[in-house]
């Protein structure tokens, strides 16, 4: 492994994630081309990025339709509350009533 190569690898991770400037990225690929050992590192680099992002993004949609979930059972429950006094005040009033 050179120097060369060690840049590199400190680099690779950027590179997987798209965040080095066009020019690093150019050098980088162009290292990868002539290095199958970083090429190596790049890949299982590459695949690690991949598999970090991939189940907290979807976590956090579950997560977001969960809470949108929880929202709305709330107000289901809460406007379910209240139809449900309003209604015991009804039938109450109208048993008061009746009894009268
Ligand atoms: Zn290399």
């Amino acid at each position: 492994m050179s120097n060369n190569c060690s840049v590199i690898r400190d680099l690779i991770a950027m590179y997987a994630d798209r965040e080095t400037s066009p020019q690093t990225s150019k050098i980088i690929a162009k290292h990868l081309e002539e290095c199958p050992e970083c090429r190596e590192y790049y890949e299982h680099t590459n695949n690690v990025v991949r598999s970090m992002k991939q189940p907290p993004r979807g976590n956090h949609y579950r997560y977001s339709a969960l809470a949108r979930q929880i929202r709305q059972r709330n107000a289901i429950i809460v406007s379910a509350g209240c139809t449900a006094f309003f209604t015991l005040g009804v039938i109450a009033a109208k048993l008061m009533s009746s009894d009268r």
